[in-house]
């Protein structure tokens, strides 16, 4: 469903600033003592989150739909709490997520990086 993705257009800066600020607007909303939130361009992984809470978001999550640029986020802003994939933070994404953590997971799971050409 979420195959293919238009080419992203927009500059770099444009995408570091939305993603970013999209974390920082998460981590307030649902209470979140986040470290920094850095945007890189990793293909390999949407995000992750440090032992130190600091979270590192892929500048492509901007190719994702928005829920699920949420999705990407809410589960590593858990991980600030839990360190791992326990029951526990599975209980607290879903929690965050009103209930979808599986539902999202499953449409992220068929969501690719985009291979971007550099200019
Ligand atoms: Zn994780």
């Amino acid at each position: 469903m979420f195959g293919k993705y238009d080419v992203i257009l927009c500059g770099k800066e444009t995408l570091d600033g939305a993603t970013g600020q999209m974390g920082s607007q998460l981590a307030e909303r649902f209470g979140f003592e986040v470290g920094r939130v850095t945007v890189r361009a990793a293909r390999t992984k949407w995000g992750s989150c440090s032992a130190r809470n600091d979270i590192s978001l892929s500048l492509f999550l901007a190719a994702l739909p928005r829920h699920l640029q949420e999705f990407v986020i809410i589960h590593e802003l858990c991980h600030t709490v839990h360190h791992n994939h326990s029951a526990a933070f599975h209980a607290l994404v879903d929690r965050c997520l009103g209930g979808r953590e599986r539902e999202l997971e499953g449409e992220l799971k068929r969501c690719r990086i985009p291979i971007v050409a550099e200019a």
